[in-house]
């Protein structure tokens, strides 16, 4: 039972009501709250987590045996889903082939380790970082979670801390601690958590350099105490220890201006990229393929983390064409999934070229990448997809460039100013 009563004390530790958050009375002693989570701590070392649902954690340890996707495999697969990027894909098929190999090598016990291959992505918004992440992931049939790093600080501050992103995966593992351990996470804008400045300053950087050195265990492979729930807000839960070794780490960022950088380090001028010459522009966009660790250090990413990230790759802006393929060739394309839905409506839907091309150009214009086609398209289909399924008998709508141009400009997001 709770108190409140200023003469109590803690029976373990001594400390009196008013030096602690809080004490609970039981009938002949006293605990209060930090000897509660320091008994936690013990007992969940001692006895790991007992989670009450034992059968739960019983993930095959030969799971990663039955893992059998060459290189190649993986790029196809990847090719249904994401448009472009084959560089990218490339580089991330060989990394989980490396790290599944991995993974069987440690129960061979073999004498060479291989080191972990997370992999670090720079590209701009909506090109496919996390889409990519997330079909490998759905592909291998492993839990995926994507985490904001931007939502970190150093522990004790306020904010998540870093191992929160450990209760992600393990929501999505459905708490099943061991496939949790193989999972997949996608850490966005690590862009975001760059030093703040070269000198080391008197003010602690915690969103910054204090959440890159926090990182540096989690990618390296350590066990961590996890609450499950995530956050602070469930204080009276149980810590589960989570291993780190075999999780692959993606992380990605824009790296707005990387392409400056890059130009200077090779020696490229990149005077004059700015002016809307088609040449030009295309070597600013060409750059994004020399990207190395180098650059992003530029960027107040630390040595350490940059270490513990070795594969570094890169994700080209998409142009009218690759927009173009994403709206309408990907197995689950927008164009495809428009048509499917109302054709429960009875409704036949026709994406005209001068549609398409129009909807593209928007896409361009708004400067949101692949992410922008989604609102775009919802913009345009709403009022069809409010009236046709109350009318009566077979429809057939056509979406050209009229009809889309019609409905984009009485919307809102024709407000969306154009930088
Ligand atoms: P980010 O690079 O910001 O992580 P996302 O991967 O979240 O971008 O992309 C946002 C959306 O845009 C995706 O869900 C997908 O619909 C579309 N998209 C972006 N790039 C591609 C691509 N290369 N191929 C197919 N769809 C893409």
């Amino acid at each position: 039972m709770e108190t409140k009563n200023s003469k109590l004390e803690c029976s373990f530790c001594l400390k009196k009501q008013q030096e602690v958050e809080m004490i609970v009375s039981g009938a002949k002693a006293h605990i209060c709250d930090e000897c509660v989570e320091n008994a936690t701590k013990i007992i969940t070392k001692e006895l790991g987590f007992l989670s009450g649902d034992d059968e739960k954690i019983s993930f095959d340890k030969n799971a990663t045996e039955e893992f059998n996707y060459k290189p190649l495999d993986i790029k196809n697969h990847l090719d249904q889903y994401v448009i472009g990027q084959d560089d990218a894909k490339k580089v991330i098929a060989v990394a989980i082939y490396n790290h599944y190999k991995r993974l069987n090598q440690q129960i061979d016990e073999d004498e060479v380790e291989i080191e972990k291959s997370n992999v670090i992505m720079s590209g701009e918004t909506g090109t496919g970082k996390t889409l990519l992440a997330k079909t490998v992931a759905k592909l291998l049939n492993v839990p995926f979670a994507v985490v904001d790093a931007t939502v970190f600080t150093q522990a004790g501050y306020v904010g998540e801390d870093v191992e929160s992103i450990l209760s992600r995966l393990l929501q999505s593992a459905d708490y099943n601690i061991k496939k949790a351990e193989q999972g997949i996470i996608y850490i966005d804008e690590i862009d975001k958590i760059g030093r703040k400045s070269d000198n080391p300053s008197i003010t602690r950087d915690v969103s910054g350099e204090g959440v890159q050195q926090a990182m540096l265990k989690l990618l390296e492979g350590t066990e961590v105490l996890v609450p499950p729930q995530g956050g602070r807000k469930h204080p009276e839960q149980k810590m589960v220890k989570v291993n780190t070794q075999n999780i692959l780490f993606i992380c990605g960022g824009a790296f707005e201006g990387i392409d400056k950088v890059i130009g200077r380090r090779i020696q490229t001028s990149t005077i004059g990229f700015k002016n809307n010459d088609a040449n030009n522009e295309l070597k600013a966009n060409e750059l994004i393929q020399h990207v190395n660790a180098q650059d992003l250090r530029t960027f107040g990413l630390i040595p350490e983390l940059l270490g513990r990230l070795p594969v570094v790759t890169y994700l080209m802006p998409l142009d009218k064409t690759a927009l173009k393929r994403i709206l309408t060739e990907p197995r689950n394309a927008l164009v495809k999934q428009y048509k499917k839905l109302l054709e429960y409506e009875n409704a036949e839907v026709e994406f005209e070229e001068s549609g398409i091309d129009y909807i593209v150009q928007k896409a361009i214009d708004f400067k949101l990448g692949g992410r922008g086609l989604r609102s775009i398209c919802e913009v345009i289909m709403t009022d069809a997809m409010f009236d046709l399924p109350s009318r009566k008998g077979k429809k057939k709508l056509v979406i050209d460039e009229k009809y889309a141009k019609e409905h984009i400009e009485k919307s809102k997001l024709s407000y969306l100013k154009v930088a």
